[in-house]
C-alpha cells in the first residue's frame, strides 16, 4: 500500500489541505480503479466501506493478488468534513459558496480539446485520457472548492472504473450509471445487493461518475467517424441510509466490492461474484419524488425497498401549523427506495423516491 497525500492549493485561508490517496497494485496496470467516499461529507458509509475497504486490500496485496491498480480515498472532502453548524455536520455543500460538493465539476473533454483537437490517432483511448490529464493540471483553481474537484477528477479521469460511494437519507442501497453501461451496473448491483439501478444519458448536474463518464460520449460526437468507446465505467453508489452505519454492515459492504472487483479481472479473491443481472434497472427519468405540499409533521410509514403501485398509501403529514392530516399516496408502480430521515419538513421537501419504468421528468434529474 502506496500512501499519497496531495496538497489542495489554495487551502483554507489558515495554511493548506491535503488529500489521502492509497494505491495499490502496479502503477499503470490495468484495469485501473478508483474508488472514493465522503465526497458529500455528512454521509459516513461511504467513508466507512472506504476504510474496510482499504483493509481488505491492503491484505491482498500483501498476497501478491492484486493484477490492476486500484487508488482509493476514503475520505474525498476534507473540506466538507471541517464544516459543521451549531454542533451538527453541514458537508453537502461548500459553505462560502453554497455549491453541492457532487455538482459542476469540471468538463475533462472540453478541456483536452482546448489542449488539442486534432483527430485521435493509434490508441485512441490513452491519447485521449492524457489530452484530459493535460487540460486538468493547465486549470488554475482559484477556490478550495476548484481545487478539491480538479484534484480528484485528476485521480479518476484514467481509471476504466470508477467508484463514488455516497448514501441516502433513509434508503436501499442504489446506483446511478449511465444509460449505455446499465448491463455492467446492473451486475455491479447485484454483488452490492442493490434495490435498483437508476440510469440517465444525462443525469445533469456533472456530477462525479458523470465528469468521468460522459467526456467519452462527448469525444464520440467530435469524432463520429472514429469508434470511440465510452472508456470508463462509472457509477455513484449509494449505500443505504445516513444511519446505517454498524460495523458488519461496512465490512459485508467492501467484502461484496472485493468479489466484484475480483469478478472485473482486477484482483483475486476467493469470493469471486457472480454477476448476471438480477436487480432492478429503472430509468432515472421515470423517477416518482412524492413531495410535501405544505410544511408539516412528516409521518413515514412505507419501509424503503418496498414494492408500490400507484394510489398506496406512503405516509402521512400533519401540516403546520393547524394539524390538519395529508394522506400522501404513490402516483406511480415500482420501487420506494429511498425517503427523507427528517421528521419536520418544508413545503415542498422530497419524502419519497419511487422508481418506475416510464420516464416522467426530464431537465435535471438530480436532487439539489
Ligand atoms: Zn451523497
Amino acid at each position: 500500500m502506496n500512501v499519497e497525500t496531495i496538497s489542495l492549493t489554495p487551502g483554507p485561508m489558515g495554511g493548506t489541505r491535503d488529500l489521502t490517496v492509497y494505491r495499490f497494485g502496479q502503477p499503470g496496470a490495468r484495469p485501473r480503479v478508483y474508488i472514493q467516499g465522503g465526497l458529500h461529507a455528512d454521509e459516513a458509509p461511504g467513508m466507512l466501506v472506504g476504510f474496510a475497504l482499504r483493509d481488505h486490500l491492503a491484505r491482498l496485496e500483501a498476497e501478491g493478488a492484486i493484477h490492476g491498480e486500484i487508488l482509493l480515498v476514503p475520505v474525498a472532502n476534507p473540506i466538507g468534513l471541517d464544516q459543521g453548524v451549531a454542533g451538527g455536520s453541514a458537508g453537502r455543500f461548500e459553505a462560502t459558496t453554497g455549491q453541492n460538493f457532487n455538482r459542476d465539476f469540471p468538463d475533462a473533454a472540453q478541456l483536452a480539446l482546448l489542449q488539442d483537437d486534432s483527430p485521435p490517432q493509434g490508441d485512441c483511448v490513452s491519447t485521449l485520457r492524457k489530452r484530459m490529464l493535460a487540460g486538468l493540471d493547465a486549470l488554475a483553481p482559484m477556490t478550495q472548492l476548484a481545487a478539491l474537484q480538479r484534484a480528484l477528477l485528476r485521480l479518476a479521469i484514467s481509471a476504466d472504473i470508477v467508484i463514488d460511494m455516497h448514501c441516502d437519507s433513509e434508503a436501499t442501497t442504489h446506483l446511478y450509471c449511465h444509460s449505455e453501461q446499465v448491463d455492467r451496473a446492473a451486475g455491479f448491483g447485484h454483488a452490492v445487493n442493490a434495490g435498483v439501478v437508476l440510469h440517465a444519458r444525462l443525469q445533469g448536474g456533472a456530477s462525479f461518475d458523470e465528469a468521468c463518464a460522459l467526456p467519452w460520449s462527448a469525444f464520440r460526437d467530435r469524432w463520429p467517424g472514429t469508434a470511440i468507446p465510452l472508456a470508463c465505467f462509472a457509477v455513484t453508489l449509494e449505500w443505504r441510509g445516513m444511519l446505517d452505519t454498524d460495523p458488519a454492515t461496512a465490512e459485508n459492504d467492501a467484502e461484496a466490492v472485493v468479489a466484484w472487483l475480483a469478478a472485473q479481472d482486477v484482483l483475486s479473491a476467493k469470493a469471486a461474484t457472480a454477476c448476471e443481472r438480477s436487480v432492478a434497472v429503472a430509468p432515472l427519468a421515470g423517477v416518482e419524488v412524492v413531495t410535501a405540499p405544505r410544511s408539516g409533521l412528516f409521518l413515514a410509514t412505507a419501509l424503503p425497498g418496498t414494492q408500490v403501485i400507484a394510489g398506496t398509501v406512503l405516509g402521512q403529514l400533519r401540516c403546520l401549523p393547524d394539524g390538519e392530516l395529508h394522506v400522501l399516496r404513490a402516483s406511480t408502480d415500482g420501487l420506494l427506495y429511498a425517503r427523507e430521515q427528517t421528521r419536520i419538513v418544508r413545503s415542498g421537501a422530497e419524502l419519497f423516491f419511487i422508481a418506475g419504468q416510464t420516464p416522467i421528468r426530464h431537465g435535471m434529474l438530480l436532487s439539489t
